[in-house]
């Protein structure tokens, strides 16, 4: 520590979740060093369903396999749990659940193994740029680097360190309990205004989560309570209290890069608005912001503005549909949940999407042309609103 306080590196990484240790890991192995500070004691966990796309594993000339807890080929939805419908995933490779604690270890060791230096239970408490480098604070001392990744989640610091404003954010609760439900996710849109509730099997146990995606939060008492209600009837048991935290969903493009360093994964505000899906899109991020400062770093002055208009162009267009999804979805959410589940092809579309097979605007455009042509139907003057 004493040495790497004298040191400039070239990248100071603020976060070690996915989007953070993805960018260090591209980073270095591109040659270029790398400061990873995390503010918890690490391995730390990470309250989140830990449903991943299997298309996530594109971005690593690495197997992620090892970090994959289990791999699921079913899919059950409902609403206010009656109107089941069962889907078989039929894609490539199925969906992974993963436990963050583990997959996002699995990924800082990598790093580690690249030559980042990794510093654990050291909060960044303050970063200013001046002359040619960032100069950041934390109780063990104070770092310098010519370039800055946020990447410390939905409450971090780091966009306004860059003078960025980064979307609002919603509320989210994970609840961890002993038992088994089958190798099969669920995903329950009825028990949650302007949200969902969903379940993931881990080995023994099962996470159960709850988020809003629009509109106003519910309390923090309301979401806890679901999660119980939620666990009752899959007949799990809590093994610790519920924890909350917040989801930061995409909103809109926005800038995502400031004076010499930008944001990736939730510091961004780049989770899916329907599905709440974050990891996936924070490695995403992670790898283009890499990218981006390491082109930065040899000499390409306009590759830091890039990032911004890269991720709308590959990211933004494709969350777009998944918002005005969320839109018109959470406006008749029953009739839509009917309506677009009665399809024989949702069971096709929507396992290709969470794997990453299909994007999402072409499965989204798809559900919206159904959802809006039956609840025209149904609905006098629905056309017209
Ligand atoms: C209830 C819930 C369920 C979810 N379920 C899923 C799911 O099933 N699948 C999915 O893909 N996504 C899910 N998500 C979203 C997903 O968890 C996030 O999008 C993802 O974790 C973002 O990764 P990240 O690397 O950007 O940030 P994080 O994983 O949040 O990592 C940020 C890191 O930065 C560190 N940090 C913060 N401040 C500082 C500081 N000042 N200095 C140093 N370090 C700092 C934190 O300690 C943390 O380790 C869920 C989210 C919620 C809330």
């Amino acid at each position: 520590m004493g040495d790497d306080s004298n040191r400039i590196f070239d990248c100071v990484v603020i976060g070690a979740g996915p989007g953070g240790a993805t960018a260090a890991i591209a980073l270095a192995q591109k040659k270029r060093s790398v400061l990873l500070l995390e503010k918890a004691p690490w391995p730390r966990s990470r309250p989140c369903g830990g449903g991943v796309a299997p298309a996530a594993g594109q971005y690593f000339d690495f197997d992620l396999s090892p970090a994959v807890q289990s791999t699921l080929t079913q899919l059950r939805l409902s609403w206010k749990f009656s109107d089941l419908v069962d889907v078989d995933v039929q894609t490539a490779q199925p969906l992974w659940s993963v436990n963050r604690e583990i997959f996002d270890d699995f990924l800082v060791q990598q790093a580690v193994t690249q030559g980042v230096t990794f510093t654990p239970n050291c909060p960044a408490s303050s970063a200013q740029y001046s002359g040619d480098r960032w100069t950041i604070t934390t109780p063990n001392g104070t770092f310098s680097a010519r370039y800055l990744i946020g990447a410390d989640g939905p409450s971090g610091p780091s966009p306004s360190w860059l003078n960025l404003d980064p979307p609002a954010t919603h509320l989210g609760a994970v609840l961890v309990t002993d038992g088994a439900v089958g190798d099969r996710a669920y995903f329950e849109f009825g028990a949650l205004k302007n949200g969902f509730v969903w379940s993931l099997p881990k080995g023994d146990q099962t996470w159960l989560c709850a988020a809003t995606v629009r509109g106003k939060d519910v309390k923090e008492a309301k979401l806890q309570q679901i999660l119980k209600d939620f666990a009752k009837y899959l007949k799990v048991t809590p093994t610790a209290q519920c924890q909350t935290i917040p989801l930061r969903l995409w909103d809109g493009d926005r800038p995502l890069h400031g004076n010499h360093g930008l944001l990736v994964g939730d510091a961004a505000g780049v989770s899916d608005p329907f599905s709440g899906e974050g990891v996936r899109q924070a490695i995403y991020t992670g790898t283009e912001g890499a990218k981006a400062v390491d082109a930065a770093l040899g000499g390409n002055v306009g590759a830091i503005a890039s990032y911004s208009e890269i991720v709308a162009k590959e990211l933004g267009s494709d969350l777009a549909w998944a918002q005005r999804l969320t839109s018109l979805f959470h406006r008749f959410p029953k009739l839509a949940y009917k309506i677009g589940t009665r399809r024989p092809s949702v069971k096709t579309y929507i396992g290709k999407m969470m794997c990453g097979d299909m994007s999402y605007s072409y499965v989204a455009q798809r559900a919206i042309r159904r959802i809006s042509a039956g609840l025209g139907n149904l609905i006098p003057g629905f056309n017209k609103s």
